[in-house]
């Protein structure tokens, strides 16, 4: 089966064809950095790291930029009421979201534009100056410049949106008089008092760009006037990456994006988890009650992007399970296969189906079925004694092919020397049938943050849940 997307622009299911293959353009939206990112947000950012690893394992060559919005309206009120230039508000931001993107074993794309970098705010003077020029851009009475939706007819087919539907129905809002139609966005707008020291001189004035030029201008300065795929999270799709569109098209005369790919969102409790609701989590409130960056990728991996998702303790807990039943199985895998070599016959046996399964839409909850299915059937063949080594080295190879993928291997790294030595301790003292010392050392690791499990396999370690 070829690779196919469901692009939101056609509503439909696509056969995956890139442009000069094996090269395949990503643009990526980032955060806003204003504050720390919510695990919504990162819903997408697992999402998209699927779809990249994905392309790769099958061959293809991916570059990818993520753009950091590190100027919009809440950037720049949270620098004023923090008392700080912008810069100096938003660095930390970017900062913490590098570390959180490693916590989720996110790929780093091959780049991260900030839109006040020098570079690309030319690049959106000048995106804006040729649209003025052109006469797709017009002046309001404040300064602002405007993008004339009336001027790109394609303007609304993305979101399937009809442009009448974008007509004012009654009262025009206060901050949109001056627009000659409610639809259209602005592209730069006019400095005011609430501004401070942001703000870049042009030709037209002193302003700032808005959000949709920022990206436009991004995606075209690092990967040019053609781009593969787009994503984001469905609500990009209107007006942010409608407008992308019209702006890049309008000035670049090509078509901007092949496929567009859109992720449901993350909810609780039937809400779209965002800042505005007051009802998100950070990756950091999920480490602070002991939760693991693996533990959140899985659990919102697991789950086929175009589909919502809730988000709840109990999945995350489920998610923990999941986990442990690979680690189980790899361990199980480790100490049968030994330094055997794979028996390549059952290797060349395996199926393909985790793949092909992701081939399909990245339909990601066909792939860990496979995944677990060749877990329980494995387990049941440990358990008649019926594996032979060269088979789960075969079987470890398959592991590590798909786990490229997911990247999801325990992080033996992650557990303390410290608690490994007492572990070990306490392997002896077991071994040796001191069971009061087998205790204190129990104490010991818990206190620590562990918990213990002793199985037929050995002890195995398990962090405490705050
Ligand atoms: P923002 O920082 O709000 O521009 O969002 C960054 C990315 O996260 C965008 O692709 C959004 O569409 C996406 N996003 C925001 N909230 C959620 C959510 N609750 N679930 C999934 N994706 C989201
Ligand atoms: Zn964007």
């Amino acid at each position: 089966m070829p690779i196919q997307f469901y692009n939101t622009y056609s509503r439909k299911l696509e056969v995956f064809k890139p442009i000069d293959p094996p090269n395949v353009k990503i643009y990526t939206c980032g955060p806003t950095v204003y504050s720390f990112a919510h695990i919504g947000n990162f819903r997408a950012y697992v999402f998209e790291d699927l779809l990249q690893r994905h392309l790769e394992a099958r061959g293809f060559q991916v570059e990818r930029v993520m753009n950091l919005t590190d100027v919009d309206d809440k950037t720049i009120c949270g620098s004023r009421e923090a008392g700080i230039l912008l810069p100096l508000f938003t660095e930390p931001y970017k900062k913490s979201f590098f570390e959180d993107l490693e916590s989720l074993r996110i790929k780093r794309a091959n780049h991260f534009p900030a839109a006040t970098e020098p570079e690309n705010i030319a690049t959106m003077i000048e995106m804006i100056a040729l649209l003025l020029q052109e006469d797709i851009g017009y002046q309001a009475e404040d300064g602002s410049i405007y993008f004339r939706i009336s001027k790109y007819p394609d303007y609304g087919k993305l979101a399937h949106l009809n442009l009448a539907d974008l007509r004012p129905t009654g009262r025009i809002q206060n901050d949109e008089y001056e627009k000659e139609n409610v639809g259209d966005f602005a592209l730069w707008k006019a400095w005011d008092e609430k501004d401070g020291s942001v703000g870049w001189e042009t030709p037209w004035g002193k302003g700032r760009p808005g959000w949709h030029i920022e990206c436009s201008a991004m995606a075209t300065r690092l990967l040019g006037p053609e781009i593969d795929i787009h994503c984001g999270g469905v609500d990009n799709i209107f007006p942010h990456h409608e407008a992308e569109i019209a702006q890049s098209e309008s000035v670049n005369r090509k078509k901007f994006v092949r496929y567009w790919l859109h992720n449901a969102h993350l909810f609780v409790e039937g809400q779209k988890m965002s800042k505005s609701l007051g009802n998100f989590f950070t990756l950091r409130d999920l480490l602070e009650k002991g939760f693991s960056g693996r533990e959140l990728r899985y659990a919102l991996l697991r789950v086929n992007y175009r589909l919502p998702l809730n988000f709840t303790f109990d999945g995350l807990r489920e998610a923990r399970q999941s986990l442990l039943r690979i680690d189980e199985w790899i361990r199980r895998l480790q100490a049968i296969a030994g330094t055997a070599a794979q028996d390549s016959e059952f290797a060349a046996a395996k199926s393909d189906r985790f793949f092909t399964a992701l081939d399909d839409d990245l339909n990601i909850s066909a792939a860990l079925a496979e995944l677990f299915n060749q877990i329980r059937e494995t387990n049941r063949l440990i358990d008649h004694g019926e594996l032979a080594a060269g088979q789960a080295a075969a079987l470890l190879d398959w592991w590590q092919r798909i786990n490229q993928v997911l990247q999801l291997q325990e992080d033996t790294e992650s557990v303390p020397q410290l608690v490994t030595a007492l572990l070990e301790k306490r392997a002896k003292a077991r071994e040796d049938s001191k069971w009061a010392q087998s205790d204190a050392l129990r104490i010991e690791i818990e206190s620590l943050g562990w918990l213990i499990k002793d199985t037929k396999d050995g002890q195995k370690l398990l962090k405490k849940l705050g």
